[in-house]
Order: C-alpha cells, then structure tokens, then sequence
C-alpha cells in the first residue's frame, strides 16, 4: 500500500509538471463563474443542514470517474507529506497549450474587458521535500530565497468515507449537491457546484458559481436584505465592482480559489438570507459596474460616513483617485469644515434623525464608548498615557494622524490603527471629551486625560465611497440607484459590457 502511495506520489509530480491546472474562474455561456472559498482544514466534512443524509454527485476534474455517494461525507488527506514540493519559479512565458510547466490563470484588465490570463510557470529542474532542503540549496547556489515556492500536487488523494463506504479519489473533485449542505461544520446550506481540491496540506472547499449568484450572496449580508430596492441596486453594483477589482489584483490565485468568504474580500454565506427584493436588484443591474477613464473603479464602500465620505488618499495614504476624493452624504453637514477640531466637535454633538431609520443606522450615526486611559496605553504598548495630540483630521472629520506622550511617544496614522487603539470604536471620526486647545492647522492638543476617557463619535468604518447608511436614507428619500452611485462615485459610468466571454 505504502509503494503505491509512492508511486502515485511520483506519478502525480510528473503529471503536475507536464499539464497542471489551478482550477479558478471561467467564462460558461458568457456568464464569468468564479470560486469562492468556503472551508478549508486538514479534514473536511459535508454533510446534510436539513436532516436526511445528502446526496452528492462526486467527480474527478480530471477523469471519468465518477460516484453518487449518499450520506453524509467525511474527507481526509491520505498522503500528507508529499502534497507540494518545493522549488525554485524561474519565470512564466504565454500558454501554448503544450509546453511544459504548471499552468497558472488570472485575471487582466485588456481593452476595457477583463481576460483570463493563461500563463506557464516555468521551475528549474532541482526540487525539493522540504523548504529548508530548498532554502539551503538556494544559498549556496546563489538563488534568492523570494524564487522558492511550493509545486503543488493538484491531484493528491483522498479518501472519503460516506456511510459505511469508503473511496479513493484523486483531486481536484467536482461535487455537485441539489440540496442545502453544510461544509467544513458551517451551518449555512450551500447548493450547487463545489470543487473540492488540495492546496499544499488543506483540503479546499470552494463554492463555484455564477458571479451574479455571488452577488445576491454579499449583498443580502452587506446593506440587509430588507432595504428599499434601490438601496440594494446601488450595493449589488457596488459589491460586484468590487469583486471585479478584486480578481483583477489575483491575491488568492495560488490559495487555490478566486476570492475568499470574509472581510477581506466580501463576506459570503451562501443562499441564506436571500430573497426576491435581492434577486430583483442583482437582476435589475445585471453585469453593471462603474468604471473610471475605461478601467473598473475602486468601488470601496463602508457602514456610515457620519456627514461626509473622506478621500481614499486620505486615509490610505496612496494616489489621489477622482472617484473617491470625498463628498459630502448629509446636506447640513456641507456647510462644516469637519477637519478643524471645533467644527468636528459642533457636527458629532448635532442630533440628526431621519425617518425609517433601523437600530443598526441609528447605531451608527452617533456614538459614544468609554475606555480607560490604562486600556487605551496597554493597546498602545505603554505604561501610561497623559497627553494626546490630534495632528490631523481627514475631510470626513476622522482622525488620520494622532500622537500619543507619555511613557513613551507614540504616533498612529492610519485610521484603523486609531479605531484599534481606542478598544475598536466604530470610526475615527471622534472627539476626547474634556479640555481641548486648538492648534494650528486644525488639529488640537488634549493637555489632561481622567482616568476614564469617554470619546464621541459619529459614522462606522473607513469613511471612503459609497456610505451604506446614507444610500439607505436617499433612497427612502426616492433617489434613484444611479444617483445614488453618481452621489458617491462621483465621475464614474455604469457599464454592463466588459465581461469577455471568448476568455
Ligand atoms: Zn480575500
Ligand atoms: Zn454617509
């Protein structure tokens, strides 16, 4: 048993260096379908969320073998140590089709359409067990170490136990389910197409489906599925921006998938809250998205603004993008200069309410929170705070640069770090209470702390692009999806026609 292991194990190597396929999105009927993780781990188990044992159609990607398993199914790695080699990536070169090498897919943006990328990967000859047999290889070869990278063995074997049966298969697997399953022991009920496959030592579960499926998956979570319909047009356009643009960065390419289930992407649960309003926008605005000079636009989008959106430059620090330079989402709040400390002050202290409004918007447009000044040094990594200075407020009032005088000096611009300091507050959209002296510029020396700081804020998340509650008020108002996203986007077009279907 162990020898054919062996040998399957060498067999695969050879395999995997003439033709090897990271499985990922593709063009079907002129739909784009992408891959969507839903679990990974060193086990895997699917199985029924609705009770009655599931019936599964399991099939290898790469052969005509093929079984309908009933009950649920229990999966495991069954040659752990040899699932990816290590070696060294010497370059790419066009895919012909018949060279040699591992073929690697991703996504271009070419001609105001987004391709599928085919390209080989070519290694050198030399590779290795493990990493640090390639490591101590590259130094005395004169190798950088950046040029190691794991070979992955796509078509290692698992074994699947469903009822009292046991089989062998070679992965990646395509597993198709017509009812609700529960993947990985995440009780959510996914339907459809999965690719099961092996990503150096974890088993990958992904969801494979229709971009407009995945759509009604993220933006049931993002807005509520409950919101007015043009509410859930503007984030059905702006969800699927974003996951354009993100596919265009290819960061989860050699994980194995296109776009991941959490925050760092846009989380996706599947089908579970979905319902005909969420259909109804994601059909209404099929294949739209906003591009900017002919490319698809950072579509970044957040919970509440608190008055006015901030500039993507401002808070991250990168290129100015005319898109995203700020607006302003509350009339009375245009009047304000909210990057002056007293002006920021006067706008959080103002009530606002609109009507229609849910708890979680309510939530979100005024705050408050209390941290003690020892909390707030321990997060900081000192012994203790007494003096805080706001060196700079963004467009949207929130805080972008801070010092911190005490044990020691600390000094934090990026507005998350900010939020993280202060015990994750909402936003950094926020004001000390007590004494405050204005500074120069707009910004305000806080000279005394007490030793509970109870900090007042308006507005959740980064402050950049569309703002989630404003869009859901506008659009009580009676404004229009598209002007709702001229509103927040501000310059950018809404185009269906950039999918490429001859990919
Ligand atoms: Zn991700
Ligand atoms: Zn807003």
């Amino acid at each position: 048993m162990r020898y054919v292991i062996i040998v399957k194990a060498l067999l695969c190597l050879l395999w995997c260096i003439s033709l090897c396929r990271i499985e990922a999105a593709e063009y079907r009927n002129g739909q784009l379908w992408l891959e969507v993780l839903l679990a990974s781990g060193t086990q895997m188990s699917i199985s029924s969320s609705s009770g009655s044992p599931p019936l599964l159609y399991v099939s290898e990607r790469n052969s005509p073998i093929s079984r309908e398993l009933a009950g649920n199914l229990s999966i495991k790695l069954i040659n752990e140590d040899k699932l990816a080699y290590w070696g060294f990536l010497n370059g790419t070169e066009p895919w012909t089709g018949e060279s040699a090498g591992v073929l690697k897919e991703c996504f271009a943006w070419e001609d105001s359409n987004l391709v599928i990328k085919r390209e080989n990967l070519l290694y050198a000859e030399e590779s290795f067990s493990f990493r640090e047999n390639a490591r101590r290889y590259a130094l005395e070869a004169g190798i950088p170490e950046q040029r190691i990278t794991p070979i992955p063995l796509i078509n290692a074997t698992v074994r699947i136990t469903a009822g009292a049966g046991e089989y062998y298969f070679e992965t990646p697997l395509a597993i198709h389910s017509t009812a609700p399953v529960s993947i990985g022991g995440v009780q959510l009920g996914y339907e459809g197409e999965f690719v099961l496959k092996t990503v150096q030592d974890r088993i990958v579960v992904t969801h494979l489906l229709p971009l407009e499926d995945y759509i009604a998956g993220v933006i049931q979570n993002e807005i509520g599925n409950n919101a007015p319909l043009e509410a859930l047009k503007v984030q059905a356009v702006a969800a699927r921006t974003h996951a354009v643009s993100l596919l265009l960065y290819n960061r989860h390419t050699s994980d194995g998938y296109d776009l991941c289930n959490s925050t760092h992407c846009q989380v996706y649960k599947g089908k579970y809250l979905l319902n005909d309003a969420v259909r109804a926008a994601v059909d209404s605005t099929r294949s739209e998205v906003l591009l900017i000079n002919g490319r698809i636009a950072d579509a970044t989008y957040h919970s509440a603004c608190g008055g006015k959106t901030d500039s993507s430059a401002g808070i991250w620090n990168g290129d100015p993008l005319p898109h995203l330079m700020g607006v302003t989402c509350i009339d009375a709040a245009g009047e304000l200069d909210l990057s002056d400390e007293s002006q920021a002050r006067r706008w959080i202290d103002t009530e606002l309410a609109f009507p229609g409004m849910s708890s979680w918007e309510r939530a979100s447009l005024t705050w408050s929170k209390t941290i003690s000044r020892q909390a707030l040094a321990a997060n900081l990594g000192m012994k203790y705070v007494s003096r805080v200075v706001i060196n700079q407020r963004g467009s949207s009032g929130r805080i972008t640069d801070i010092t911190f005088h005490g044990s020691k000096t600390v000094r934090l611009t990026s507005e998350y770090k900010i939020r993280q300091a202060f015990g994750s507050a909402m936003s950094s959209f926020f004001y000390i209470r007590g004494n405050y002296v204005p500074l120069r510029g707009g910004g305000a020396e806080i000279p005394s702390l007490s030793s509970n700081l109870i900090i007042r804020g308006k507005g959740s998340g980064h402050g950049v692009g569309m703002c989630q509650v404003g869009t859901l008020r506008r659009a009580r108002e009676g404004a229009s999806y598209r002007d709702i996203l001229a509103q927040y986007y501000p310059g950018t077009v809404i185009s269906s026609n950039w999918r490429n279907s001859g990919g």
